[in-house]
């Protein structure tokens, strides 16, 4: 059942495709020693649990997924095809959304963005816009370093239903693009706004809450590290003084938190 949520007059839902389990190294450079004190965002055999998290979000009668998962694969302590089971619950269907919006091309976000047909690949939301940022599209329909993972098949598939959406975009009243590029030259989240409320929707702009203390750890995954934490601070800072919730694609329990302030670092608090 997916969680839900209410961001003003916004209704956001947590959708969850699986989950990765990778060992303590996913932070480049740290050491075991090092998350001693941060034990709590470990396993009990010291793992890193990455759920893949989307969020549907209603807006009037306009209806937007974030992200779209790893889709239906299992391997290398990968997991994942459980989102449209997950999506049928909050009583849409694929159908009925306007708008798929991806934070950038890696392949555990993208995955449910086309579905296997026979020998074809089609749109798994035959209705919808699909939305990144036009620096997205152009670093992942280039050249790309060996150790990127590009999901071509999927990106030809939704290819005539793209719509570049750059930061400052809106993607339906109240659900707007921001850029956060350095995890990908054009990864960027989402800001939900209604009302006096506010939500951000990092992406893999900050891929554990163990960042906000130990601003310096930078993921693997992060492609221009320095860039990545130059946007992160940008970030929390804004939903630190904003008294904005907060949440990302890999941060554990489905949930949205606030970025608050203990002993001079900024940390992570769930709601509820
Ligand atoms: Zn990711």
């Amino acid at each position: 059942m997916a969680n839900r949520f209410n961001i003003g007059d916004l209704e956001v839902y947590a959708l969850v495709d699986g989950k990765a389990t990778v060992d303590d190294r996913y932070m480049n450079g740290v050491t075991l020693e090092q998350w001693q004190p941060h034990k709590r965002w470990l396993t009990h055999d010291d793992r890193l649990e990455l759920p893949f998290t989307s969020f549907l979000v209603r807006s009037g009668d306009k209806r937007v997924i974030i992200d779209c998962g790893l889709g239906p694969i299992k391997g290398g302590g990968y997991e994942g095809g459980a989102m449209m089971d997950d999506l049928a619950t909050t009583g849409v269907t694929p159908a009925e959304i306007d708008v798929v919006f991806v934070t950038h091309l890696h392949a555990d976000h993208v995955g449910w963005g086309a579905t296997r047909d026979g020998d074809v690949l089609r749109v798994t939301f035959p209705n919808a816009a699909y939305r990144w940022t036009a620096a997205e599209q152009e670093f992942w329909s280039g050249d790309l370093p060996p150790q990127q993972i590009a999901r071509r098949d999927i990106f030809a598939a939704v290819a005539p239903h793209f719509e570049p959406a750059d930061g400052g975009t809106s993607l339906a009243p109240g659900i707007d693009v921001v850029a956060m590029p350095g995890h990908t030259p054009g990864h960027a989240g989402v800001v939900l706004s209604s009302g006096d409320q506010r939500a951000f929707l990092l992406g893999d702009a900050i891929a554990c809450p163990v960042q906000l203390e130990e601003p310096e750890w930078s993921g693997v995954g992060d492609m221009d590290p320095a860039l990545a934490r130059r946007t992160q601070e940008a970030v929390a800072k804004e939903i630190e003084e904003g008294n904005a919730l907060a949440t990302a694609s890999h941060f554990p329990g489905l949930t949205f938190g606030r970025v608050l302030r203990g002993e001079g670092k900024r940390y992570w608090q769930p709601v509820g």
